[in-house]
């Protein structure tokens, strides 16, 4: 098998139950061959081949499971541009230069992605997020975090006790208020961004399984469980937390997360419904839907075993509800939908974007951590760049050997 294989997620999750369009694909039925070959027809994959397939590269898109039926449905979806690393611990890890080059990156792209789901017809809300005070950035933390990002061009503001009470009707200490980021339902996007790369020629086809990929004069030979070959110029592994067994990921973690879903109740959301997140360990966040329901999830665990997780799902949630409850006494907490899933975390919270070392052509867009979507979007920026010839300035970033 070329990847890990997981219990991805539990059933359960919101995404699961409400309708979305199907994307006509059946299983390999012959030998065949592409320019690029994407593994993975979740967000990632899904993002990459609309960018492949708009530039006009002949590309196939396979699964071994249904579309956007991994780690995408199990997602809570809020598109943010702020890593999970701080920017002040990042320039610790990384250095100055490329710590903001990286949350500036991350800036860029939730705005790309704004305009990018609005060209597309796709429904996208625009959200401030609130990152509130905890155990890991206290009150004076979370000034000077402000300060930094602000410095590096970053629109946040400092708001204190009375300033969250008025606006927010929110009883914390602290909080930075970041515009800008956005809410979506990731299984309809991937769902219709896959649908629009197959108008525009891209064929995908689920369930297949990529079980086997050797390199043969001059080109990738990927054979599916069932024996049919795909002969191809490109792989690209956007195959999630189910990374390619032969990756050199260093820092890289699968844990385990709980979320829930709450009823419908638009009456009692809070005010500008921004996104919420506490900067605590283990943490909580929480936002939105249309339709007025509360997502909630954290409490994560490092364990990634399916049996093991499965058993904590009650506990875990009641947790996460009554943290939820004490940041929104008016709201009603509880779950209509809940779900565990595995988790990927990288030691800076960047993801990992590129040329496999030692396989040319091969690629992966591993995109680990609290904004993995965004990292889908950084992902097909960088692939496409690199595949039509063109550099990105930022590849270096997210490169295995950074
Ligand atoms: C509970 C939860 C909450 C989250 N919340 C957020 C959030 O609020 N904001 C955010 O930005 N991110 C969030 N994330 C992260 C985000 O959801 C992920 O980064 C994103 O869904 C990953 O998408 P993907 O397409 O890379 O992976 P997936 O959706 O898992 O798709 C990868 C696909 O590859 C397929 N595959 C693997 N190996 C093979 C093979 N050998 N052959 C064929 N197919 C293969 C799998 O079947 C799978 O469908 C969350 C994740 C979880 C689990």
């Amino acid at each position: 098998m070329t990847t890990h294989k997981r219990k991805l997620r539990t059933d359960g999750t919101l995404w699961q139950h409400v309708r979305a369009p199907q994307v006509p694909c059946g299983a390999l039925a012959r030998n065949t061959s592409a320019e690029v070959l994407i593994v993975g027809a979740g967000i990632t994959g899904a993002m990459i081949a609309d960018a492949l397939a708009e530039a006009g590269l002949e590309t196939i898109v396979v699964d071994r499971r249904k579309p956007a039926h991994g780690s995408t449905l199990a997602s809570t979806a809020l598109v943010a541009y702020e890593i999970d690393m701080p920017l002040g611990l990042l320039q610790k890890k990384i250095g100055k230069h490329d710590a903001i080059s990286a949350w500036r990156r991350s800036r860029l792209a939730v705005g790309n992605l704004q305009s990018y789901f609005a060209e597309r017809g796709l429904e996208a809300q625009s959200r401030g997020s609130l990152y509130l005070a905890g155990n890991d950035l206290g009150m004076r933390d979370l000034k000077t975090e402000g300060e930094l990002r602000r410095a590096a061009g970053i629109e946040t503001a400092f708001l204190d006790r009375a300033a969250l009470r008025s606006r927010f009707d929110i009883g914390h200490s602290a909080a930075l208020l970041s515009p800008g980021n956005l809410t979506i339902n990731p299984r309809d996007i991937t769902v219709r961004l896959l649908l629009r790369a197959r108008m525009l020629g891209a064929r995908i086809h689920a369930p297949a399984e990529i079980a086997h990929l050797a390199r043969r004069r001059g080109a990738w030979v990927a054979t599916t469980k069932e024996g049919r070959c795909i002969r191809c110029k490109h792989v690209v592994f956007a195959s999630g937390y189910e990374f390619p067994k032969f990756v050199p990921l260093k820092g890289h973690k699968i844990r385990t997360t709980w979320a829930f879903a709450t009823r419908s109740q638009p009456r009692k959301l809070w005010p500008e419904q921004c996104l919420v997140w506490q900067a605590s360990s283990p943490y909580l966040y929480a936002r939105t839907t249309p339709d007025g329901r509360v997502l909630c999830g954290g409490e994560d665990e490092d364990s990634s075993e399916a049996v093991h997780r499965d058993g904590m799902a009650e506990r875990k949630v009641a947790r996460l509800q009554a943290k939820l409850a004490k940041v929104f006494p008016k709201l009603n907490t509880e779950a209509e939908f809940a779900w565990a899933a595995s988790f990927g975390e990288s030691s800076t919270g960047l993801p990992t974007i590129g040329e496999i070392p030692g396989r040319p052509h091969c690629w992966a867009a591993l995109g680990y951590g609290g904004n993995g979507i965004t990292c889908s979007r950084i992902a097909a920026e960088i692939i496409r760049s690199a595949l039509t010839g063109q550099a990105d300035a930022d590849a270096g970033l997210y490169a295995f050997k950074r």
